[in-house]
């Protein structure tokens, strides 16, 4: 994830980049009522819209983004240097250490959504991500061999493995490494969206590569966004009403090519393996970290379980891309409306 830089501000972005980001936020092209403010972060396109134009200062607003940004981008980093880097390397030494202020909230977070998805969120398991290749802005193989898997998968670490006393850590397996990829963007959309209100921002809408959250709604109108299909085009459209998050998960998201096989980088705890079966899943609630962590859960849990584990995790609206179908929870079935070019949407009740 390259450093966060400002892209583009005080333009409606339509057209190209609107579409590949997927929000159709502000209906009337010809005359927006909305602005939007672009950034690079989280290895994606972020742009946040807000409504109603003209009724703020941008340059303030994005200055004090951009500084958010780029604080958490090198507080939460999975491989680069910064307070994560450093907490893994006390974490590793197994002693107590007192944790930098800014990761304790994705430690008690990953600790919560590790229980909830019965291990499937695992957000201990660094070293496997990071032996699939994915610790690396180009992610690229071999994947690991057999002998190399069946070591991490032999005793695996698990967030239990930290103890925490206050603000005081200490590790408690070799192997431990935090990696927050599944979670992190969750937490920083909450993040971004506080300091919007608090800047007395009425209404936008954050987009960051396709996984949404919103800020109150303009006047007259839902956020009307697009659903991306795992691979590639539009699957449906929703409208997102005052405070609801919209995550994804894919299986094209990011990947690479091995031996006529594509590798992704949503690793199955159970396999070792990158998860298989569910190509996409998307998750709708008013928790932008538990919609992140959920939509990635979903795709590990796989086409006969995903609904156990939405309902155990709270989702009531979820939708999973399978080989040859699209299901979805009634509550999300409800709320999308698909493509023309796409089959109906198959109801799967939640358990
Ligand atoms: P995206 O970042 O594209 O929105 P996800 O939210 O699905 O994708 O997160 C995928 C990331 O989650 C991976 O890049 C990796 O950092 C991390 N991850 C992979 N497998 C797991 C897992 N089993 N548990 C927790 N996090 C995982
Ligand atoms: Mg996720």
């Amino acid at each position: 994830m390259p450093m966060p830089i400002p892209l583009r501000t005080r333009q409606a972005l339509l057209g190209p980049i609107l579409l590949a980001a997927l929000a159709l936020a502000g209906c009337d092209r010809d005359t927006p009522d909305t602005e939007t403010l672009n950034f690079f972060a989280f290895g994606t396109i972020v742009d946040i819209t807000l409504y109603p134009a003209g009724a703020y200062d941008l340059e303030a607003l994005e200055s004090e983004l951009q500084a958010e940004l780029e604080i958490l981008h090198t507080s939460w980093h999975a491989w680069e240097p910064g307070s994560l880097g450093r907490t893994n390397e006390l974490l590793a030494l197994q002693a107590e250490f007192s944790a930098p202020p800014s990761v304790l909230p994705l430690i008690e977070r990953g600790k919560e959504m590790e229980a909830l998805s019965d291990g499937l969120f695992n957000p201990a398991l660094g070293k496997l991500v990071a032996a699939w290749g994915f610790h690396q802005d180009e992610p690229e193989g071999p994947p690991p061999d057999a002998e190399t898997l069946e070591a991490l998968l032999e005793d695996p670490p698990s967030m239990r493995d930290i103890e925490r006393n206050g603000v005081r850590l200490r590790g408690q397996h070799a192997d431990l490494q935090l990696d927050f990829g599944g979670l992190a963007k969750g937490l920083a959309v909450e993040r971004m969206l506080d300091l919007l209100q608090n800047q007395g921002v009425e209404a936008a809408i954050f987009n960051a590569g396709g996984d949404l959250m919103t800020l109150g709604r303009p006047a007259d109108r839902a956020w009307q966004v697009a659903i991306r299909h795992p691979q590639g085009g539009i699957l449906g459209s929703i409208e997102l009403d005052a405070v609801e998050a919209l995550f994804s998960s894919g299986d094209y998201e990011r990947g690479y090519e091995w031996e006529g096989e594509h590798i992704h980088h949503v690793i199955d705890p159970r396999t070792g393996r990158p998860s298989e079966g569910v190509h996409g899943a998307t998750v709708l609630h008013s928790d932008p970290a538990l919609a992140d962590a959920a939509a990635t859960t979903l795709m590990i849990a796989g086409p006969e379980e995903w609904p156990h584990y939405a309902r155990k995790m709270g989702i009531e609206a979820a939708l999973v891309v399978l080989d040859d179908r699209i299901e979805a929870t009634p509550a999300m079935a409800e709320r999308v409306r698909m493509e023309d070019d796409q089959p109906a949407l198959e109801e799967r009740g939640l358990p």
